[in-house]
């Protein structure tokens, strides 16, 4: 389920501790429809990128998750019989306001909504296998979502990006750290497609990716603004 709400900030700068949830009816959440497409970015942290034996590429490399893999804060990640390991990927969602064609840099600020925390959940011995990685991250479930905080909310130069799993942290990233930053990104993609409303931007993980299992609590925050928790359940026949 995909519920347009957002996170309103609650303490002025976000530390993880004290952070609440607020939500809206008729925010800026309310007015974006429904992804058409989930544009992700691989290895754009290079701590991450070495973690896999890889390294930033000279230009983004850039896959797709479909709409159909969102889930929400407190759905269940469902593992497939048979995919070997799963790993949750902390990443940066940017949100999409405005129809954006061949944008460039300088303007592709404007063309964000919001951000939002999201979980790239993968499956890493699949995604190892296959050339494409349609399969490895295209799993139903396998797109925590957490609540979308609006981009003039935020302190976008300053975003952290968090894993806990069973409430033990094992990624941090900040966007300063990001290869490619996100006005690049919308330049990049929008040169390719057009990005339209609700659309949504994965901008890649940092380092720290590992595996979960059933029984475990996999949260993904945007630290001080949004959270999505979910458990982690083996998929019902
Ligand atoms: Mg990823």
């Amino acid at each position: 389920m995909w519920e347009l709400t957002v996170a309103k900030r609650r303490s002025a700068k976000g530390s993880g501790e004290g952070w609440e949830e607020e939500t809206e009816e008729g925010g800026v959440g309310a007015n974006l429809p429904r992804p058409t497409k989930i544009i992700c970015v691989g290895w754009n942290y290079h701590a991450h990128a070495g973690e896999l034996g890889s390294a930033v590429p000279a230009e983004p490399l850039i896959f797709f998750k479909p709409p159909s893999a969102i889930i929400g804060d407190g759905e269940a990640i469902e593992i497939p019989d048979g995919v070997g390991r799963v790993d949750q990927e902390a990443e940066i969602a940017v949100v999409i306001g405005r129809r954006a064609r061949r944008v460039d840099v300088k303007e592709a600020a404007q063309c964000v909504a919001a951000y939002a925390p999201l979980n790239d959940v993968t499956a890493r011995d699949v995604q190892r296998n296959d050339d494409q990685w349609t399969r490895a991250k295209g799993f139903d479930t396998f797109c925590p979502v957490g609540p979308p905080v609006a981009a003039d909310a935020v302190d976008a130069g300053k975003l952290t990006i968090v894993a806990r799993v069973n409430g033990v942290e094992r990624q941090r990233g900040s966007i300063q750290q990001l290869a490619f930053g996100v006005p690049q990104l919308i330049a990049f993609i929008s040169g390719i497609m057009t990005l339209e409303p609700g659309d949504i931007i994965a901008t890649g993980t940092p380092a720290g990716v590992g595996p979960i299992q059933p029984g475990d609590s996999v949260e993904i925050e945007l630290v001080g603004y949004s959270k999505v928790r979910n458990p982690v359940i083996a998929r019902p026949a």
